[in-house]
Order: structure tokens, then sequence, then C-alpha cells
């Protein structure tokens, strides 16, 4: 039998072809940005709203430099969990805690609590007020990553020794008074 080649069929074929290859380019595409793409929460935190996204935005663009500095200080691995919660999925709530918490956190939560009083407390200038929030921050979310106590208490002080010597902020860390 004879076979014949139609044209119009190749024409049909090639772009059948492109439009699948079109479909999957533009799928992939979809994904990766809506997985890369930030996504906090800062819930009523009023005036500190700024300090919360000013940590979420220093950290992650500077996310290496962060990673090797905590890394090194406390032999502990941040890719993972605790990435995420600073580049991705992290969410803070602001409202009054009991028994003088700072903050609290649940294993494997996303969204954490910081208490309005520890941040009325926190009288310093705005840049020093930061490097408490950051160590706070990284103190909870530490907690919904790991469930060791003892992990949040370390990554919270080199938390804000990075973020002191980055950032050229005088205060001290126990200044911050990060109990919980
Ligand atoms: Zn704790």
């Amino acid at each position: 039998m004879k076979k014949k080649l139609n044209l119009s069929k190749i024409t049909h074929l090639l772009f059948s072809i492109g439009l699948v290859c079109f479909m999957f380019i533009v799928i992939t595409i979809v994904i990766t940005t809506k997985s890369a793409k930030a996504n906090h929460n800062v819930i009523d935190c009023g005036a500190y709203t700024s300090d919360m996204n000013e940590v979420f935005s220093k950290i992650s663009s500077k996310w290496n430099s962060y990673k090797n500095y905590v890394e090194n200080q406390t032999g502990f691995n941040l890719s993972g969990c605790l990435e995420n919660r600073f580049k991705k999925n992290g969410d803070v709530k602001c409202k009054a805690l009991n028994n003088n918490h700072a903050g609290e956190a649940t294993f494997g939560l996303s969204r954490i609590k910081i208490d309005n009083g520890w941040l009325n407390n926190r009288t310093s200038v705005q840049r020093d007020r930061r490097a408490c929030v950051s160590a706070l921050m990284a103190h909870e979310f530490a907690h919904t990553c790991f469930s060791v106590e003892g992990r949040s208490d370390t990554i919270d002080e080199s938390t804000f020794n990075w973020w002191k010597n980055e950032y050229n902020t005088g205060n001290s860390w126990h200044s911050c008074g990060i109990y919980q």
C-alpha cells in the first residue's frame, strides 16, 4: 500500500505538539511562581507590623548569610522548615499572652504569637527593637520546626547577633527579655 503524506495532517500534528508544549511551559511557570511567592500574614500587630515585615524581608533576602551564621553558631540545620517560615509561609499574630510569655508557638504550625505587652516594653529605637523582634520570631518559628526547647534559645541569640552585626544595632540580647 502506498502511503501518501498529507500536508494538512502534518501541519495539524505539529500544531498539536506545539500546543501541548506551550501548555506545559505555562503550567510550569504558574507552579514555580506560586511556590516561590512569599505569603506572610502579620495579624493585629498595629504599629509593629512593619517590624515583622522587615524581619521577613531582610532574613529571606540575605538568607545565605543568615543561615551560614546561625548554623555555624548553633550546629542546627536551618534548611527546609525554618527557611520556609522566613521565606514563604510564616505568620505572626499579636495578642496579649499570659504568664509573661514574650511569644508562643506550636510545633508543626506556621503561625506564631507575639505578646503585645512584650512589644510595648521594647522601648529602644526602632532599629534596635527589630533586632529583638528578629530574635523572638526566630525563637518561635524554631518551636514550630524543632520540638526541642534548647534549639529555640540558641537560635534566638544567634539571630540577634546576626541582626546586630548586619544592621549595626546597639542593644544587647539580654535587653530583649525573651522568655518562652
Ligand atoms: Zn521557647
